[in-house]
This record gives structure tokens, sequence and C-alpha cells, in this order.
């Protein structure tokens, strides 16, 4: 075989290659990025929840500072009872006290609502913060696995290249410009091989004058119809 053409073959090889770990490092952030939406969902929710529990908890304060607003007026109230004269202001006075505890009694029904439903609040805290626990240790899991992966397959690289740059030095230079100007205007394939007298390539027929001379491997023919470079496989 012609030593251009041999070592074209192996360079496509690597160069297809390189290719491959290229987009397969280029796919690592896009994964890791998917990897971590299901935890960035979790976190809303928790954070959503810690805020619910907060205005819970807040308008808990409220009530109860009202409660205490309520407590001492009945107290006043009741103190008066001592100053009163009449019947008439007796009764005035216990009807008003009489209204005053009904609202009372009102704000520590709101009150108790408020404790459910920041008990409930808290659970549901709980259960969240236990998903986003196990996400979490997944995620870590996964993100070490993938960090693992881009070492390998970046140490691959480097062997690769050096493979490569010592298949380029064995190539003529006129002959890599050729190859180089394929690998650009034909999607990363240079060389192609010629099969049952169809390049690969582009899957067209190669004249059969042209297939002959192919077979034999000797020199650096190219496909009429897509200009990559042919080679042809001996079966035996
Ligand atoms: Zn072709």
């Amino acid at each position: 075989m012609n030593e251009n053409l041999g070592s074209l073959i192996k360079l496509q090889q690597i160069d297809s290659k390189i290719f491959n770990i290229n987009r397969i490092c280029n796919e690592f952030p896009l994964k890791i990025a998917e990897a971590e939406m299901p935890l960035k969902e979790s976190l809303l929710f928790l954070n959503t929840s810690k805020q619910n529990l907060e205005t819970f908890e807040k308008r808990k304060r409220d009530k109860e500072r009202e409660l205490e607003d309520i407590n001492q007026k009945i107290n006043k109230l009741k103190a008066r009872t001592a100053d009163i004269k009449t019947n008439k202001e007796y009764q005035a006075l216990l009807k008003e006290i009489e209204s005053i505890e009904k609202e009372r009694s009102s704000i520590e029904d709101e009150i108790l609502t408020i404790m459910d439903e920041t008990e409930t609040a808290i659970k549901k805290i709980k259960s969240e913060e236990a998903l986003f626990k196990v996400e979490k240790e997944k995620i870590e899991a996964l993100k070490k696995k993938l960090e693992d992966e881009k070492t390998e397959v970046e140490k691959e690289l480097i062997t690769v290249k050096e493979m490569r740059s010592k298949i380029v030095d064995a190539i003529e230079r006129d002959i890599y410009d050729q190859y180089i100007t394929l690998i650009e205007s034909c999607n990363g394939i240079a060389i192609s091989e010629a099969k049952d007298e169809i390049c690969q390539g582009c899957n067209m027929n190669i004249p059969p004058q042209l297939f002959v001379e192919l077979k034999k491997n000797e020199e650096i023919l190219s496909c009429p119809q897509c200009r990559r470079i042919l080679f042809y496989k001996n079966s035996s």
C-alpha cells in the first residue's frame, strides 16, 4: 500500500476518535446541569415551605399580641366594677366584657388553627429536607462519576494527540493539506472506503476503471463525486 495512503487511513481513524472525545467532553457540562435540575427543584419547594412556615409564625405572633391586648382590656374593664354605682352601669359593663371575651375566644381559635398549619408545615419541611438530602447525595455521586469519566477521556485525548502528530510527520505536506481541506469540507470524513464499486462516503458509484486502480491502493485517488480520498480494504 501507498505509504501516504496507509498513514491517512490511520489519521482518519484518530481524527474520528478525537472528534468523538471532544463531543463527549462538550456534553459533560450539559449532563451535570441536567443532573442538577431535580436538586434545584427540591430546593425551590423547600424554600417555599420555609417561607410559608415563617408566614405562619409571624401570624401567630401577631395574634398572640392581639390576645395580650384584649386580656389587658378585659382586666381593665373588670377592675372598673369596683367603681360602679348603678345596676344599669353594671349590666352595661358585663355586656362589654362579654363581647370582648367573644372576640378573645375567636382569636384563640385562630391561634389554634395557625398552630395546626405550622405543625403541618414543619412536617412538610422535614420530608422535603430528607428528599433534598437524598437528591444531593445522588447528584454528588453522579457528578463525581462524570468528573472521573472526564479525566479519563482527557487523558486519552493526550495520548491520541501524541499518536496523531507521529502519523502526520509521516505524511507528505501537500497530501496532508488536501486531507485537512477535505476534513473541513466533508463533515470530518476525508478518507472513505471504496466497497463494491461504491464510495462509502457519498454512496455514489465509482467508475469501473477507477475501481480497478483503487484496488491496488498504490496512489492517492479521489471519489469523482465527493472528492474524498478512497482506499480499498483487502478482505484477504
Ligand atoms: Zn464519494
